[in-house]
């Protein structure tokens, strides 16, 4: 058998962006110069056509049609002709997904959704390390309707789960390691007591197959400016199974989502299908960023997205295993098919480490306590990018491991 070479150089990585079948995407993103942007799991880059989009709809369509956008320019039912352009990419159906709100803000509608559904039942189950928003917005959902939520740590996971538990709410990514939850398993165990289950899509969409319908999930939320690119603050979508729609309440209604609005009627009268969770007017200027946001994605598969982040993944582990000092460790769990679209490295200095690369051109963050952390958008990062930027910041740590 001819020896493989599992050293990394600059060449070997250039190979493989020869061959990368998501290479000709990276044009669909306005890249600054000299900067390696490992920080898309936080704030996506820019899609090139953002700024055309945007411009054309504040002068043509604001500018000009003024009121009559409403109904002559699609503003409307952009909450639902977005979600159905997200669905595709979380493995959901049309009708299945809306664009509202913010996260915390549409985690809390659909907790307190599903708490009302299951009245017997009062119990909102998560794990201590989920992402801390998503704590205090369960919580503060659960506490409206005289529940509690029940934290547990993540090994407890499924065996905390019983016939109290009305909903079960989980981040699939864990935001500081990128460990990912058995999304299908933890979903039949919740089944299996007659709970629903929740997850928060935040690290997941735009970076990872979440198959939604395939495994069942009954809910989920999740923001779009992280791998979906929809700009600083662009509106989160949610996700009510097709079969749940007709029995969940939203719990805090709003005229958009009365099923006939105008009619400016006192009683609450619900919208058919997705349409009822929606409560204010939907935010056109920051849709329009997220419409032409998601061109980018037009013709991709995410399991072609999904193959390309395991191997940045793995390439940027391998370069610092090889190049880092002992005192930079890998946080993220190594095995691939366990890790979202990041890795974390432990460092004692993990602050200084992230500046120190950053001042090279290498953008990632810090969490504190010692995680320096490292996004991987498959859509506009090239393999010879993260090769440098995991020899910048091994570098950067050995520096400050002397
Ligand atoms: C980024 C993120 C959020 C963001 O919440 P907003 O309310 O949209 O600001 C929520 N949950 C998780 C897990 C996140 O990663």
């Amino acid at each position: 058998m001819p020896a493989v070479d599992t050293t990394w150089s600059i060449e070997r990585a250039r190979a493989l962006d020869d061959e990368d079948a998501l290479g000709g995407i990276r044009h669909r993103f306005l890249r600054p110069d000299g900067l390696v942007y490992l920080d898309g799991n936080s704030l996506g880059m820019l899609p090139t056509g953002v700024p055309e989009a945007t411009r054309r709809v504040v002068e043509e369509e604001w500018g000009r049609a003024l009121i009559s956008g409403w109904t002559e320019c699609g503003w409307m039912e952009a909450p639902e002709r977005l979600g159905d352009r997200i669905a595709p990419i979380i493995g959901a159906g049309p009708g299945e997904v809306l664009v509202a709100d913010t996260t915390s803000v549409a985690l809390a509608k659909l907790v307190g959704a599903a708490l009302a559904a299951r009245r017997d039942r009062r119990v909102v189950l998560t794990s201590a390390d989920n992402f801390p928003s998503d704590l205090y917005a369960a919580a503060g959902a659960a506490r409206l309707q005289g529940a509690e939520l029940r934290v547990v740590d993540r090994s407890e996971l499924p065996a905390a789960l019983d016939e109290d538990v009305a909903v079960c709410c989980l981040t699939q990514v864990d935001f500081r390691t990128g460990e990912l939850h058995d999304l299908p398993g933890l979903t039949a165990a919740a089944h299996e007591v007659g709970a629903l289950a929740l997850f928060d899509l935040c690290h997941s969409a735009g970076a990872l197959p979440v198959g939604l319908g395939e495994h069942g999930v009954d809910l989920a939320v999740g923001c779009t400016y992280k791998y979906l690119n929809g700009g600083p603050g662009s509106p989160s979508f949610l996700y009510v199974r097709e079969g749940l729609q007709g029995e969940l309440e939203n719990p805090l209604p709003g005229w958009l989502g009365h099923e006939t609005p105008f009619d400016f009627d006192r009683r609450w009268r619900p919208a058919e299908g997705i349409r009822r969770f929606l409560t204010s007017t939907p935010p056109i200027l920051a849709l329009t960023a997220l419409d032409a946001a998601l061109d980018a994605f037009e013709g991709v598969s995410i399991d072609t997205v999904r193959a390309k982040s395991e191997r940045l993944g793995q390439l940027f582990i391998e370069v610092i295993d090889d190049l880092g000092p002992a005192s930079l460790t890998v946080a993220s769990p190594r095995e691939a098919a366990r890790r979202g679209s990041q890795v974390s490295l432990e460092h004692p200095r993990a602050g200084e480490v992230v500046a120190a690369a950053a001042d090279k051109g290498v953008v990632g963050d810090f969490r504190s306590p010692g995680l320096c952390r490292f996004g991987f958008a498959p859509l506009y990062l090239s393999y010879a990018e993260v090769f440098q930027a995991a020899e910048l910041v091994s570098a950067a740590a050995t520096s400050l491991s002397d």
